[in-house]
């Protein structure tokens, strides 16, 4: 490497490690090119050292200890009198997961021959980059770029994020003490899992709804199961919440995020930035610099590392001369409550809004052999379908490991699947899976462990 004023030449460059970032390098390196990937912290981004991993691992920890004190264990025969939780240790095992895969990460980029730069980015021109880190300024002209610099959570104009008092959800993941009570501010699905992770350990928790309804969008059915679980939890919910209503301390607020694009001097180039301050892409990832390509959240699209993963790619790919593109037809979307919901493609009032004349069909877990041996049958599995042709549309699963199971449908739907093809495949026994055959087979008015509908 190179110090001082003196400029590198570099193939591709990837600004920012997060999930969109690594993937793109990795990605990039796989065909062919040598790949300068550039964060001015650690490989993982968001999701994993502040996001969806230490959110997951919490909600895992917090699921066994509210489940060791169930009635459902001592019904199978197993007593826990005092079982008791430690919130430093909890925190401690997440963070041993979030560094066991930040380990796995740096191995594949050493792996890949990516060279890593510690340091803060920004451009110059269409054509180079200034990065600032612990070993000083360094210049690098590049022949693509591909930025992946993440997004911030978005303040709420009235609740302005304030220290100890107004946290951002990835704040509330590192809280070294329980508080009390706490609120939460906020209708998706972070907001809901991390008022799940607090009431578990005993926190009183107010979840503030500003919406009508939490998940706006999500099958009405599928949310009455959720919210009397969250009821049950000891949540209160608040709809229709106004930020005036949100004066209990701490208040986390989860009002989305903005793309991070602060401090890039996008100035210095031909890059444009769409009405939501990301940067605006075509749908092969490039900026209106066509060797300049952004991904992930920065695009100020749904803030999503499944979406970031797969345009990281679609960028590598792109700038390696492959005809691709980044044209998913459908999103799934999990929260990771109990009992989980999943969604994806349309939902029956969408389908309908949509044209569609809908063919439907709903299988409850309590009718699951598998559902039962985990102790765990309150869920359904519901699927729509275009009544035509059976072609799928979308699917709601509530249940145990329900983010698992949407995958199958999503499968479905982007192979162009029946409600025939998939009551026709084999099914393992006894297993969860089978809630989607019989909702399949519900639908055509012969799911074999339910009656029919009449
Ligand atoms: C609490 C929480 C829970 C979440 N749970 C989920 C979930 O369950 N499922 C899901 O799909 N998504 C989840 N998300 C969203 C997910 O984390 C993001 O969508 C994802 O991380 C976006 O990836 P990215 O690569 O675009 O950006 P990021 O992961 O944010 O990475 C951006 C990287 O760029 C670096 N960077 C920024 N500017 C510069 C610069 N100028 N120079 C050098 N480096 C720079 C940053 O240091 C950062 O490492 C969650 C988010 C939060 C906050």
């Amino acid at each position: 490497m190179v110090v001082g004023d003196v400029t590198t030449a570099v193939d591709v460059l990837v600004l920012g490690a997060g999930p969109g970032g690594y993937v793109a390098a990795i990605r990039a390196a796989q065909l062919g090119h040598h790949v300068t990937l550039i964060d001015q912290g650690p490989p993982g981004g968001t999701c994993l050292n502040r996001g969806c991993i230490p959110l997951k691992a919490l909600l895992t920890s917090t699921e066994r200890y509210q489940q060791s004190g169930q009635e459902e264990l001592a019904a199978m025969g197993i007593s826990a009198t005092s079982v008791s939780f430690d919130w430093p240790k909890m925190q401690a095992w997440k963070q041993s997961v979030v560094d066991r895969l930040a380990d796995g990460v740096r191995r594949l980029i050493a792996g890949n021959r990516i060279e890593y730069v510690f340091g803060t980015g920004w451009f110059i021109n269409n054509h180079e980059v200034r990065v600032e880190g612990e070993h000083g300024s360094h210049r690098f002209k590049f022949e693509h770029c591909i930025l992946a610099v993440g997004a911030d959570a978005a303040p709420h104009p009235q609740l302005p994020f304030a220290g100890k008092e107004v946290l951002t959800p990835e704040q509330a993941l590192l809280l070294s003490e329980l508080p009390p009570a706490l609120s939460v501010f906020g209708d998706d699905y972070i907001a809901l899992e991390l008022a799940t992770i607090f009431a578990r350990l005993g926190v009183k928790v107010q979840l503030l709804v500003p919406a009508e309804h939490i998940l706006a969008g999500f099958d009405p059915a599928a949310l009455r199961l959720v919210q009397a679980s969250l009821r049950k939890l000891g949540i209160q919910v608040v709809t229709r919440a106004s930020a005036e209503a949100a004066t209990d301390r701490p208040l986390v607020v989860s009002h989305g995020v903005t793309p991070h694009t602060a401090g890039l001097h996008l100035d210095a180039t031909d890059v444009q930035c769409a009405v939501n301050g990301g940067i605006a892409v075509n749908n092969m990832q490039q900026s209106s610099v066509p060797h300049i390509y952004a991904v992930g959240d920065c695009t100020g699209g749904r803030a999503l590392a499944s979406i970031a993963i797969k345009q990281a790619k679609v960028a590598a790919e792109v700038a390696s001369g492959q005809r691709v593109q980044f044209a998913p037809l459908v999103t799934p979307l999990i929260v990771h409550t109990t009992p989980e919901i999943a969604t994806v493609g349309y939902t029956a009032e969408e389908a309908a809004q949509a044209g569609y004349t809908i063919s439907t069909g709903r299988f409850p877990f309590a009718a699951n052999g598998r559902a039962l041996t985990l102790g765990a049958d309150n869920g359904v599995a519901m699927i729509v379908a275009n009544a035509e042709d059976g072609l799928i549309l979308g699917a709601t699963l509530v249940g145990p490991h329900a983010g698992d199971l949407i995958g199958q449908v999503t499968l479905a739907i982007e192979m162009g699947a029946t409600l025939t093809d998939l009551t026709e495949i084999l099914y393992a026994h006894p297993t969860l899976s089978e809630t989607l055959q019989e909702s399949a087979e519900n639908a055509l008015g012969k799911a074999i462990h339910m009656l029919a509908k009449t």
